[in-house]
């Protein structure tokens, strides 16, 4: 395992060694000024998630880091000749935003499937398949997910029959929106070799036509008939999937997120991302402890690094609530011989607990129910030795369902409680069937962790829920779900967060579980500058707003990864380091364009490859199709007409009525080509 891991803390060491800034003295009268600012942010509503100074209306960066942080007087002294200032005209700047437990390549996945919610009709299931399979080699499987048969005119459960007329050369799995079952084409029961005499699997249905032949339709443990046969994925497709995970993250506003349970192919991936330089938030990835990534970290040293770290160990203790897998004390309410399921022995915990102390690393472990919670503690108690080790930082993920008397052990062991605000509005209208009107008492009880002094550190278990923090932070303050189906004045509303509480989750308890609270999680002078703007005062504003706001503006170490608004007054961007950059990774071919569209760099990519964060807007290419699926919204009505030989005449067209509200792009455009 040496040879695996080496290369990477060679590689790693320059990102690592990176120092801070020196951090500047202030402005004082009489004094000659500061070295000009390369940004001012001025008129801005800042939290800075720092207790000794919580507020302030400007902020100063300068070699990716925060200079200058407080009144407007203190910070203008930074403006030189060359210093671009913005004025937030009152908008409210926070600190980047950290998501605690979330999984990236399972967010990636689902961002590169494709997109099957919100179709109306089979037939549109089908278009979608039949417009990916156009770009997709043939033999390779097309996957997809998000089709309900309930929004369609025919309600029936789907038959493969038009599907795979319509897509023969490539195997395809859609799974239904709930992940309970699977549609697939004949290509892929062949593959699976599911016939007609094949006999449902335990745990599962093969779903028949009238015929007695396989209709398509895998439910439950069918599905995986089908999934054994799927090739993994390859290290170049890992690659895609994680960055593209990165810039959806990039664009909800988190600046970090602690990548909960990876393997050596995902490190790995990670790390030829960083060496790419296409890497635009930071990862804090957990090693799973089932993977031989874990064995390697157990072998040497963490790796901290201020865009990718690697120091945590994560184990998953049990199972989950909704499924009946959380581990109880005594049996489910709605299933009374039911207890739920231990998935990792304490034993073996309290051994891979002992080499992980002894080498200084963290041991993250997903515990549920009550029971599991309780064995986690006895097992951490075990290596501790009885006494507190606050700076291990050791967590527990979820600590849903936690006694009364062991919220108190997780304060005197200095355990960290890794929660997900959304994952209590998601459970609450259930949760209550499976535990009883006295234990519901014991889940997901922000507030008595944080009165105990427990650190709280909140994330959103992403895709499991949605990645998006501003949800999260509407979850912690109102504990009100977005259907209504929870009371209006919140679910077990004592247990609510105050918004400085539930932003500190976010990011301050966030960036220190990752041991980056010298670099991060607040903005103060000499720290990162890692910021999110946002058009509604999410934390001293009216609450109900929280969901309907919008982040406008992403920022990770001075570097914009995402942006909004696209202001006229904005000067246009400095377009040769992205020629250098393109020309350098041969990214200069004829196809491949370049355009400024209100401003905004817009590179279109043909050959895939050829992106890199630091420069403008990348949309991808390949062929006519993709073209539709990035504009398809605005050019519905000519969808048509657009095939290869039109594109290059319709294109222009299309850009100046792009619609892609998430680049920043609204409807109608000035476009700029930029010559190659
Ligand atoms: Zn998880």
């Amino acid at each position: 395992m040496t040879s695996l891991l080496l290369p990477f803390v060679l590689a790693l060491a320059a990102d690592a060694a990176a120092p801070a800034a020196p951090q500047p003295a202030p402005a004082s009268p009489g004094a000659a000024p500061p070295a000009p600012a390369v940004l001012v942010v001025l008129n801005a509503n800042i939290y800075t998630a720092a207790d000794a100074a919580p507020r302030a209306r400007a902020m100063a960066v300068g070699g990716g880091v925060v200079r200058a942080i407080g009144e407007e007087a203190a910070v203008r002294p930074y403006i030189g000749p060359k210093t671009r200032v913005v004025d937030l005209g009152g908008k409210t700047l926070l600190p980047g935003l950290i998501d605690s437990h979330g999984h990236m390549l399972s967010l990636g996945t689902r961002l590169s499937d494709v997109d099957l919610t919100g179709t109306t009709s089979y037939e549109q299931v089908i278009a979608r398949v039949v417009e990916r399979a156009k770009t997709t080699p043939k033999g390779e499987w097309i996957l997809g997910r998000g089709w309900d048969q309930n929004d369609w005119a025919v309600m029936a459960m789907p038959l493969h029959g038009a599907l795979s007329r319509a897509v023969p050369d490539h195997p395809v799995r859609l799974t239904r929106i709930d992940g309970h079952a699977a549609l697939v084409n004949q290509r892929a029961l062949d593959l699976a070799h599911i016939t007609r005499s094949t006999p449902d699997p335990q745990g599962g249905a093969i779903l028949k036509d009238d015929k007695g032949e396989p209709s398509g339709v895998l439910v439950d443990a069918a599905s995986g008939l089908v999934n054994d046969v799927i090739p993994p994925i390859t290290q170049a497709e890992r690659e895609k999937r994680l960055l593209l995970a990165m810039q959806e993250c990039a664009r909800l506003g988190l600046t970090m997120v602690h990548d909960a349970g990876i393997s050596t192919q995902e490190w790995l991936a990670y790390k030829a991302l960083l060496g790419n330089g296409t890497f635009p938030i930071r990862i804090y990835a957990m090693a799973a402890a089932r993977d031989s990534l874990a064995d390697t970290l157990l072998a040497h040293n963490g790796i901290k690094g201020l865009k990718l770290s690697l120091r945590a160990i994560k184990v998953i203790a049990d199972g989950a609530l909704g499924s009946r897998g959380a581990l109880l004390g005594s049996p489910y309410s709605d299933d009374p011989h039911n207890l739920g399921l231990a998935t990792f022995p304490l034993e073996r915990l309290r051994e891979l607990g002992e080499l992980a102390f002894q080498k200084d690393l963290q041991v993250r472990v997903h515990a549920i129910g009550d029971s599991a919670n309780h064995g986690v503690l006895d097992a951490f108690d075990h290596v501790f030795g009885g006494r507190p080790q606050p700076q291990a930082r050791w967590a527990i993920e979820h600590a849903q369902i936690v006694r009364p008397s062991d919220i108190a052990r997780f304060a005197k062991l200095g355990v960290v409680a890794s929660m997900q605000p959304t994952h209590a509005t998601s459970d609450g209208p259930w949760a209550e069937s499976r535990l009883g009107p006295e234990r519901i008492r014991w889940g997901y009880r922000w507030r008595d962790f944080l009165n105990a002094g427990v650190p709280l550190a909140s994330g959103s278990d992403f895709p499991v829920e949605s990645p998006d923090p501003l949800l999260g932070l509407y979850a912690a303050i109102t504990r009100r779900d977005l259907d209504g189906k929870l009371p209006a004045g919140g679910w077990f509303p004592d247990q609510k967060m105050t918004p400085a509480e539930a932003l500190k989750s976010f990011t301050a308890t966030g960036a220190w579980l990752a041991f980056h609270e010298n670099e991060m999680g607040t903005l103060e002078p000499g720290k990162q500058a890692d910021f999110v703007v946002v058009d509604h005062d999410v934390i001293g504003g009216d609450p109900e707003q929280i969901p309907k706001s919008k982040v406008l503006w992403t920022v990770v170490g001075g570097q914009t990864v995402y942006e909004m608004v696209s202001s006229a007054a904005q000067a246009a961007p400095d377009v040769q380091p992205f020629l250098a950059m393109a020309r350098s990774n041969k990214c200069a071919s004829q196809r491949n364009r370049l355009f400024l569209i209100d401003g905004k760099l817009v590179f279109w990519d043909w050959s895939g490859g050829c992106s890199d964060a630091r420069f403008g807007q990348v949309l991808y290419g390949g062929s006519t199709d993709s073209v539709l699926c990035v504009f398809k919204d605005s050019i519905a009505g000519q969808r048509k007409e657009c095939r290869v030989s039109a594109y290059s005449a319709l294109f222009e067209t299309m850009l100046a009525n792009i619609d892609r509200p998430d680049l920043g792009l609204g409807r109608s455009h000035s476009v700029k080509p930029i010559k190659f």
